[in-house]
């Protein structure tokens, strides 16, 4: 320490800050792993402080810096957040919440034993999702049902045991990406079946799937694949056949046709433009339609299949279906969701509640989380914002709203994620908006405490960054985040 400046070479190993007594006491609390772990990251940053010339005097790595970042290990990473985007199933955020039954399902099955598999009848092996398969039968209108993980597996999955070695004939209309790279064409190729495209992006007639079908060598295996857009719409010139043309083709020629609809509604909140749903695309004449759980239904993450019954039990055989088979959280918390339905209480679950709020009763959501925010002296304001659906439903449709915009731009939006618990807001013209169509009653105060001290943290940082006295750039400040909100159009993503 010839200048007074500490040295590289007096950093403490790995070792010798284990070896201190609190550290110690540590390890006997959190496991020798973590604080190993947390010593190495301290002994790094106090490197870095060295080599730029800011390490202060006194002990290098100290130990109040390894516990913080022992504790920071051990802090759990999959977090409740606040959603203040407006967008109800947000792909990001985890689409739409469990209703509090459907949880109640989840925590008593999952917390011990049950009977997934076992027929309590006969004593004999049973089928994992024979809990929700007379439900899905009766809710939706089909013959046969069957639950698997999600829906782009169900998509893999029907495609594999119905097409696999032969054609599938697909509209170039509908050859759509759907997020997080499900690419229709991808999958198809995956399944094993060739892709036969008919038509142009806009106009699609059912006389050119006839056309492609008499153009396969005879005795090929084909099915006929229609596949909701999902994330954008087709507006101007644009032509494509009913479900029910496209079904008097495929009987006649004996192939099945497929519908990959993804969010597949059982009632369409009040409000919302006509939507194809998995029960119509049955009634005028599907024979597989292929649905989320997690989409517009409300439930869990889950492919669910439906339609004829032969065509099910080829899919429930397939061993792609055990790949892909739904676990005992999944079907407790469908079952669940499924009969909230069944008692006409479709309207409780909570994605279904927040699309259906009013516009009324969301600007009096926001007058009391104002009035809160407020109170923590934060200058605020109550605006209009619109939502949406999200989650590739009804993609075009906005829903009318309210939020609390509050004066900071980045750096609060920044700080308001890394809040406890986070939240997820919008920027909207260099303010904050905080919409509220998906914040409940009760997360109020808890939205509003946050943001109080996202405001005070950034108060005390002037917007979270140092500014270049030369120019005024940016130097500073974190690079957003892949998954910032501002970054994501919601649409993008389902
Ligand atoms: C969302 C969607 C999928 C994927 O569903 P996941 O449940 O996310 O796997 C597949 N197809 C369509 C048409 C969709 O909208």
């Amino acid at each position: 320490m010839e200048d007074g400046r500490p040295r590289l070479r007096e950093l403490p190993s790995v070792d010798e800050v284990l070896a201190r007594p609190a550290m110690r006491a540590l390890a006997g609390r959190v496991g020798r792993t973590v604080v190993k772990v947390a010593a190495r990251q301290a002994i790094a940053a106090a490197r870095e402080r060295i080599l730029a010339g800011a390490a202060a005097a006194g002990e290098l790595v100290p130990d109040a810096e390894v516990l913080a970042r022992a504790q920071r290990e051990t802090a759990p990473r999959l977090l409740r957040v606040l959603n203040a985007t407006g967008v109800v199933l947000h792909t990001n955020l985890g689409r739409a919440p469990l209703h509090e039954e459907a949880i109640a399902r989840v925590v008593e099955v999952a917390s011990g034993y049950s009977n997934l598999e076992i027929d309590l009848g006969t004593g004999r092996r049973g089928h994992r999702s024979a809990a929700v398969e007379p439900l899905l039968c009766e809710l939706f209108g089909a013959e046969a049902a069957h639950a698997v993980n999600n829906c782009a597996g169900a998509t893999l999955l029907a495609l594999a045991a119905l097409g696999s070695g032969g054609a599938a004939v697909v509209s170039r209309g509908e050859l759509v990406e759907i997020g997080g790279g499900f690419r229709v064409p991808e999958i198809l190729s995956q399944s094993g079946c060739r892709l036969v495209e008919v038509g142009t992006t806009n106009r699609t007639r059912v006389a050119d799937y006839a056309k492609a079908l008499d153009m396969l060598p005879a005795g090929t295996r084909a099915l006929i694949l229609r596949v909701h857009r999902s994330n954008f719409a087709l507006v101007g010139f644009t032509e494509e056949p009913e479900i029910g043309e496209l079904s008097a083709l495929s009987r006649e020629r004996g192939i099945p046709l497929l519908h990959d609809l993804g969010s597949g509604a059982l009632q369409l909140p009040p409000g919302l433009p006509e939507e194809m749903t998995a029960a119509r695309s049955l009634r005028e004449g599907a024979d597989l339609v292929l649905i989320s759980g997690d989409k517009l239904l409300g439930g869990p993450q889950a492919g669910i299949l439906l339609g004829r019954r032969d065509l099910v039990e080829r899919c429930k055989v397939h061993p792609l279906s055990r790949a892909l088979r739904a676990d005992r959280m999944l079907i407790a918390a469908l079952e669940g969701t499924l009969q909230m339905y069944r008692q006409g209480r479709g309207e409780e679950l909570p994605a279904q509640a927040a699309i259906a709020a009013t516009p009324q009763a969301l600007r009096q959501r926001a007058t009391r989380l104002a009035l809160l925010v407020g109170e923590g002296g934060v200058p605020c304001s109550v605006v209009e914002s619109e939502g949406r659906v999200g989650g590739g439903s009804v993609p075009l449709s906005r829903l009318p709203g309210s939020g609390v915009a509050v004066e900071a731009g980045e750096a609060l939006l920044e700080e308001l994620r890394r809040g406890e618990p986070p939240v997820i807001a919008i920027l909207r013209e260099e303010r904050t908006v905080l919409d509220v169509r998906c914040l409940r009653d009760t997360d109020l105060s808890l939205a509003a405490s946050a943001v109080i001290q996202a405001w005070q943290r950034t108060a005390h940082h002037p917007a979270g960054r140092v500014e270049d006295g030369q120019n005024g750039a940016k130097l500073g400040g974190s690079p957003a985040l892949p998954g910032d909100v501002r970054d994501v159009d919601p649409l993008t993503e389902v």
